[in-house]
């Protein structure tokens, strides 16, 4: 009895340790995979003028449309 009740705290404490990294590292990779795609989002621009879509990753508020060469400006911020 002495052994199995040894056994099933090394096996509650192995079931702690792997839900304590699995937990953090779950949380943490989708928080990053939500960042990356807000970022990916931010960079795309859709031109008030002529309505082309295209990406700019360099500029945040104010993006120069490759098409029209109109000013967009960033509506509103926060999504
Ligand atoms: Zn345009």
């Amino acid at each position: 009895m002495i052994r199995l009740e040894f056994e099933i705290a090394v096996f509650l404490y192995l079931l702690i340790a792997i839900f304590g990294f699995l937990t953090p590292w779950l949380v943490f990779s989708k928080t990053r995979v939500r960042a990356k795609r807000s970022a990916q989002l931010e960079s795309i621009w859709q031109c008030s003028i002529c309505t082309y879509i295209y990406v700019d990753s360099k500029n945040k508020i104010l993006s120069i449309c490759p098409r029209c060469g109109s000013y967009n400006e960033r509506e509103g911020g926060g999504h």
